[in-house]
């Protein structure tokens, strides 16, 4: 008897999130788990003699979705409680982990996101902390789960991505920055491969043998849409169907690395842009991380697109989800689990610069830091834009990234299509 019998005895409405999180914690703990009835089970009850106490509370809340996280948490601390004032971790981890919060009210900002600074993790200070993974690891330790724990910790992996937004504009950007610093040289050069047609930003063959030399690989998603949106926001600024692009996007695949969808800003269907693509892609993170939850994620699962990685700030790295780890994505509001996988992104090139404004050096010295306070658990979702490999505009920042990859030399390595055969095989 290697099986875990977990029995949730809770309404009908409450059973679909709560059987996703117990499948999710199964995964992470390589638990063998199947719910049943109360006999010789573990008991997740809305009442103190169960083994996890749920409250009645949160489970009000859930029915309603009422999950602005100032009603489900309070300002004093991340935690739901029972009316007892007994910690719920169970309903806790279950609403950080499925992005609860983003079904709550809120302003999205100009991209059509969730701001960071409107977050229980800004609130908290907790966008440093894998809290999901901590409350995995005390529920492992409760006697009748312990036996069945086969996997206590999982090492770091890099799941490493570049999202291909412009090529065209080095000349202008790269160029700018070279006559302002009196580098001639470099902007001769810079425009003497403008005017060649080989404009230095598209440079996914010197970032492949870059990683080469780290033994990595990598996704680059790709904008199929370079028309501006009616606000003005752009999209790519390259001809996704163009000779050049093709000839990259077929060395790509031939090399081993990944090609994904990089979803436009542009009110167009994943289908429409999917279908621009030599081969369906199954993997997608939208343009400017712009996801509404959960209805972009449903529109993806409709498409095809079987794993996306979109689920970080902009603002800053960290856990936007206070989990480190790929998970079945749960829709609260058609209260199903979806056959897509998020791997949520935790480090982006753009949170330290333009958000943060960064130099280099302090966003190494921060991004350092947060890895070493994340030594295990982490599928460390790991986004480097191509233009941020330029030698001008963007000098120094290359570095952080192989200082990055240097870091984790000793990590494994993500690959989306071989976890999601492993994950949604059925
Ligand atoms: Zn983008």
């Amino acid at each position: 008897m290697n099986t875990l019998k977990v029995h949730i005895n809770l309404p009908k409405f409450a059973l679909p999130a709560y059987r996703a999180f117990f499948e999710e914690f199964a995964w992470n703990k390589g638990i063998d788990l199947v719910f049943a009835e109360a006999e010789n089970a573990l008991i997740i009850g809305a009442n103190p003699k169960a083994d996890f106490e749920i409250s009645k509370g949160f489970l009000n809340q859930l029915d309603h979705l009422n999950f602005h996280w100032k009603d489900v948490f309070g300002k004093e601390s991340p935690l739901v409680k029972t009316e007892k004032g007994k910690p719920d971790l169970v309903s806790t981890a279950l609403y950080m982990l499925f992005s609860g919060q983003e079904y709550g009210r809120f302003t999205a900002d100009a991209y059509g996101r969730f701001p960071y600074a409107k977050s229980y993790q800004a609130h908290f200070d907790l966008v440093e902390v894998n809290r999901v993974q901590e409350i995995f690891d005390a529920l492992a330790d409760h006697e009748k789960v312990k036996p069945f724990v086969k996997v206590r910790e999982r090492e770091n992996a890099f799941f490493l991505s570049h999202d291909n937004d412009q090529f065209h504009q080095s000349w202008k950007e790269d160029g700018f920055w070279a006559l302002k610093k009196g580098e001639i040289g470099g902007l001769l050069k810079i425009l003497s491969k403008h005017v060649q047609g080989k404009p230095l930003w598209r440079n996914m063959v010197e970032i492949m043998d870059l990683e080469h030399q780290f033994g990595r690989k990598s996704t680059f998603f790709w904008l199929v849409e370079n028309k501006n949106t009616p606000e003005g926001f752009t999209n790519a600024d390259y001809e996704f169907s163009s000779k050049a692009v093709t000839k990259l996007y077929q060395e790509i695949k031939e090399r081993g690395w990944r090609n994904g969808l990089h979803k436009s800003l542009l009110p167009k269907s994943f289908s429409e842009e999917m279908s621009k693509f030599p081969n369906p892609p199954t993997t997608n993170r939208n343009h400017f991380l712009s996801i509404q939850v959960p209805e972009t994620f449903l529109e993806m699962e409709a498409a095809g697109i079987r794993l996306d990685s979109s689920l970080g700030f902009a603002e800053s790295h960290g856990f936007r989800n206070n989990y480190g780890l790929p998970y079945r994505v749960f829709d609260f509001k058609g209260n199903r689990s979806l056959r897509l996988i998020e791997a949520p992104l935790h480090i982006m090139d753009a949170s330290q610069r333009t958000y943060q404004k960064r130099s280099p050096e302090q966003a190494e010295k921060c991004l350092v830091e947060f890895l070493d306070k994340n030594p295990k658990n982490l599928n460390c979702g790991l986004l480097w834009h191509n233009k941020f490999f330029s030698d001008y505009k963007f000098r120094g920042w290359k570095e952080v990234y192989k200082s990055l990859l240097k870091k984790g030399e000793h990590w494994g390595h993500f690959d989306p299509d071989a976890f999601l055969s492993s994950r949604l095989s059925e």
